[in-house]
């Protein structure tokens, strides 16, 4: 008798082919050159919306609410009306196989569609994306159980490898471990801290120079920033700013945790992504694939008594 793949297996399975069909719709609406952008809320804080955000976030609460309709999905845009579409799980839907091919590790293996949060960036580096550093944008899905991320998927739209393939998907499953990576570690002499681009402050500055830098990079994109610890081209992602939110951080988080690297605040605390949490990450964030510690270590108090927890 064949076993039906676990849940988490099948959401991170429809998660890779949605997120490459959203990334299809990014490249899109580039090539067409009609973003069709807006400003969100404040204009003081660069939050901007295109039409490439709204049609990708679209596809991809569609197509997760057709196959898993028990499963709440919280996205970064307005939510678009779900009344009109049939929940169909029985349907065949196109999967990726390669992630069905493996086994879920046995603290994943019994979740419940009651236990999870999905939580859906359509397209994290709006700014960059708006200026044409396409580069820095990333599809953001990621999985929660019980309000621990467990599960992701960064796909880079525009990554071109060597034989000019177009878009890349890492994914992770914590117990598991994360594909489609390429196990480069960061020079040990340097010290490299990434961090915003388009969002810094006064603190975000000080938060980095503390870190006591060989070099900084500022590129977009929280997806993007923690793609450059997992391909070794920065120690340390350091955001000392309540600007994040969690449909930013849960995805990269759950891939950089299934390589064995962490992301927390910037005193040291896990994030949390049940439902209810308030989106905006105000304790800021800290990433790295090793040494935490000793980065959290340097963040000053300053720096701390400005992002209460
Ligand atoms: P960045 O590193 O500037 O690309 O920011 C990472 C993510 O956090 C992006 O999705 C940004 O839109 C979001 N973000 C960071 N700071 C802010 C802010 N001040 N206002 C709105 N969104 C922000
Ligand atoms: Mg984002
Ligand atoms: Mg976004």
């Amino acid at each position: 008798m064949s076993v039906s793949p676990g849940l988490v297996l099948r959401l991170v399975s429809a998660s890779c082919v949605a997120a490459r069909n959203a990334g299809q719709i990014i490249r899109d609406v580039m090539s067409k050159g009609q973003l069709g952008i807006v400003g969100k809320g404040d204009p003081r804080l660069k939050d901007l919306q295109t039409e490439a955000d709204r049609s990708a976030q679209k596809l991809i609460v569609r197509r997760l609410f057709q196959q898993f309709p028990e499963v709440k999905v919280i996205g970064e845009e307005e939510q678009d009306d779900l009344g009109g579409i049939e929940a169909d799980s029985g349907t065949k839907f196109e999967m990726d196989q390669g992630v069905l091919s493996y086994q879920l590790p046995d603290t994943l293996n019994l979740v419940k569609e009651e236990q999870v949060v999905v939580w859906v960036d359509p397209l994290d580096g709006t700014a960059e994306y708006a200026q044409g550093f396409v580069e820095h944008v990333t599809v953001l899905i990621g999985i929660a159980v019980d309000g621990a991320a467990v599960a992701g998927v960064v796909h880079q739209p525009f990554y071109k490898d060597a034989d000019d393939k177009e878009g890349r998907t890492v994914w992770g499953i914590v117990g598991l471990g994360a594909f489609g990576i390429s196990g480069i570690s960061a020079p040990a002499e340097e010290t490299i801290i990434t961090t915003t681009r388009s969002h810094g402050t006064g603190i975000v500055s000080e938060a980095v120079n503390a870190c006591q830098p060989t070099s900084v990079l500022r590129v977009g994109g929280a997806g993007n920033k923690v793609l450059q610890l997992i391909d070794g081209k920065a120690h340390a992602y350091v955001f000392a700013s309540p600007g994040c939110k969690k449909w930013d951080t849960c995805a990269p988080e759950a891939v950089l945790a299934s390589m064995g690297g962490t992301l927390t605040d910037i005193h040291g605390n896990s994030l949390r992504y049940h439902k209810e949490v308030k989106h905006p990450n105000t304790g800021g964030v800290l990433a790295t694939v090793k040494d935490h510690d000793l980065f959290l270590r340097r963040i000053p108090q300053t720096v701390r008594d400005s992002l209460p927890a």
